[in-house]
């Protein structure tokens, strides 16, 4: 084929997939020209995660009509002259590529009405063509509608992901810019739905609440804060401070106690000069800053501002302009640092200690208290006590058992490897625990299994009937609480999340656990009044629909907190464990049967499950002897 140049309209098209990758980049393209134009109220309406619709309606100075059609030409802009320019950019867009872009590859109609102009204009285009242009009345601002996004770029819209995930990009570009301009009202519609808006008041903690919730914003911490406080010496007087020149960079935002973390970097949000900005560098500056305050693992959640001389930084590295490079990167490393971890330092002796939280499930220090269920002992459920002390036909079973001090109904003791038992417990309860919760199994056979629900096997002494969903309950507990005991849940991303309407009573409860729930491999997002997204759950969950899972957490944390009852972190891992559990009911191969037993063979206290039920009965063969009137 011989050399030729592309046709204009190919050319534009190449050049569209690079700042358009997807809905969500021309969302971000068009927002960012509203907070340009100056606008004080933003909306953004979206159907179907943008692929059929995205609107973007702002107050700002309007574009004049005589301005509109060049506007989407390529490399048309009106916010740079000058190469010198270039040097310091101070406003979001300067490429003039983004109008182009998009109209290259859907059909836009603008409507817009320059400040100090009496009437608006309306301007159509398809492809990039021009197919339509009239006067229309219009209030002062800017209405972009796309349609069609990539109609004519098949290639494209087979790669766009699924609507749940543009829906979440969406969500992510508008909470960030939210969170940069707290005086600009934003809305953001998915469906005729609102699933976000501030109120523009100029105030970033009420940002932070609409994007965190109110329980993650109140805690969080304004960094630099305390460097800006008066400085006062032990006596309280007021210490002079040297004039010193401004230093013209300056750290600015919230960042979370070492108490809230998350399982990923996400929730590190940074700004560079108002633009949100991705820097791995300066990510891990802000990872460095809770060194050893954090879970192995975990991440912090902050949102950084940093302001520094334009000439600094170069923001047109990529047509996406969320890259940056700074002139002098390790000075920027080495100020966020230090301003993220002087805020959280000044503030941890307070804060990050939390009495019971981790500790609890991991040290368990007393018989009566939570403490217990850490190596899964089961000893202070009081019906499974009383079960043991007064079984419903022990005689029937073993009638000698009570005297011989073994359980009711009649499990022989395997005391190969006693397990020590933590804390001080005493007198009866001492004994049940010792004749319970240490004993492991012994290697059994399965035969078979009965009315789907219980597997048969053979141990060296007797038979068991084991509940499948119990003894799968106790073994999913048992690695659960083996892997938090390591800090090291795994966790696993949801593709497209998973939203969950609650009731305002409910959102409360879930907003007052979002760290427990963060700390067990879930991560639940505000998404509106009283809407969550569920972004990632439990790996053992994963196949388990997790809007469900969530529910049932909070059903568990409803039903109130009685004595007896559990910590919330074990709670949140029990309802964990029994929806990860094999149900009854559910017919298994010989196989799940063999790798079941082969695991409740491993664990600690196999004779109960999480919930004090108990996992297993137990006949023995002299026992059977007597059943059959054996001799
Ligand atoms: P850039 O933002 O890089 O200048 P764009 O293609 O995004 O390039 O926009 C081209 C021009 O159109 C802008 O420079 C601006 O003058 C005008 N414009 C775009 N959107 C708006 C808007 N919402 N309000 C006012 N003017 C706008
Ligand atoms: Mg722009």
């Amino acid at each position: 084929m011989p050399i030729q140049v592309l046709s204009e309209q190919l050319a534009s098209q190449i050049a569209a997939g690079e700042v358009i990758e997807r809905p969500a980049s021309a969302v971000k393209e068009l927002v960012e020209n509203a907070i340009d134009a100056g606008a004080s109220t933003i909306n953004i309406d979206i159907r179907e995660g943008g692929r059929k619709a995205i609107q973007i309606a702002d107050d700002g100075h309007g574009i004049p009509a005589e301005e509109v059609q060049t506007a989407f030409r390529r490399h048309a802009t009106s916010k740079l002259t000058s190469s010198e320019q270039l040097e310091a950019i101070a406003t979001l867009g300067f490429r003039g590529e983004a109008l182009a872009a998009i109209s290259a590859v859907s059909q836009v109609t603008v409507v817009s009405r320059a400040e100090g102009e009496t009437s608006g204009i309306r301007l159509q285009l398809d492809g990039g063509e021009v197919s339509g242009r009239d006067q229309v009345g219009a209030p002062q601002g800017t209405v972009i509608s796309i349609e069609n996004l990539f109609f004519n770029v098949p290639a494209r819209l087979k790669f766009l992901k699924t609507v749940a995930t543009e829906k979440r990009l969406i969500d992510e570009f508008v909470t960030k810019y939210a969170m940069a301009y707290p005086h600009i009202r934003f809305r953001l519609v998915h469906d005729g739905r609102i699933s976000f808006q501030t109120t523009g008041s100029g105030s970033l903690r009420d940002v932070l609440v609409a994007v965190y919730g109110a329980e993650i914003a109140r805690e969080l911490l304004p960094i630099g804060a305390q460097a800006q406080a008066e400085q006062t010496d032990e006596d309280g007087q007021i210490i002079e401070q040297e004039l010193t020149v401004p230093s013209p960079i300056t750290i600015t935002g919230f960042a979370a106690p070492p108490s809230i973390h998350r399982a990923n970097r996400n929730h590190i949000t940074l700004f560079v000069n108002g633009r949100w900005i991705k820097d791995k560098n300066v990510t891990y500056a802000v990872v460095q800053a809770y060194h050893t305050l954090l879970p192995i693992g975990r991440y912090p959640l902050a949102v950084v501002f940093i302001d520094m001389p334009l000439n600094e930084v170069d923001v047109n590295v990529h047509p996406t302009k969320t890259e940056v490079r700074f002139t002098n990167a390790g000075q920027i490393f080495g100020k966020t640092q230090k301003a993220v971890r002087q805020t959280i330092i000044a503030d941890t002796p307070v804060r990050s200690i939390r009495p019971g939280h981790f500790e609890s499930l991991t040290q368990p220090s007393g018989w009566e208290g939570k403490a217990n269920h850490a190596f899964g002992r089961q000893g202070d459920d009081p019906s499974w006590q009383q079960a043991m002390r007064h079984p419903n036909q022990p005689s029937q079973f073993d009638p000698n058992a009570d005297q011989q001090g073994q359980m009711g109904l009649g499990l022989p003791r395997y005391t190969n490897d006693p397990q020590p038992i933590i804390g001080q417990p005493s007198g009866e309860a001492t004994q049940m625990q010792n004749n319970i919760a240490g004993d492991k199994l012994p290697i059994m056979r399965v035969i078979g299994q009965v009315g789907s629900s219980y597997i048969i096997t053979e141990g060296p002494e007797g038979m068991f009937l084991i509940d499948q969903h119990a003894a799968h309950e106790r073994v999913q507990y048992e690695n659960f609480m083996a892997a938090h005991a390591r800090q090291e849940i795994p966790s696993q991303g949801l593709v497209a999340g998973a939203a969950v309407h609650l009731s305002p009573d409910q959102a409360t409860l879930l907003e007052s656990h979002t760290s427990a729930l963060g700390d067990l491999g879930f991560d639940i997002e505000p998404f509106g009044p009283n809407a969550y997204m569920i972004r990632s759950v439990p790996a053992v969950v994963a196949h388990q629909d997790p809007t469900r899972v969530v529910l049932d957490i909070i059903a568990d944390l409803e039903r109130g907190d009685n004595p007896m009852q559990q910590k919330v972190e074990d709670k949140i891992i029990r309802r964990v464990c029994k929806t990860a559990s094999i149900k009854a009911g559910q017919t298994l191969s010989r196989q799940e049967m063999e790798s079941l037993i082969q695991q409740l063979e491993q664990c600690q206290n196999p004779h109960t499950c999480p919930h004090g039920r108990p996992t297993l009965i137990f006949l023995s063969v002299s026992q059977l002897a007597r059943e059959f009137g054996r001799p």
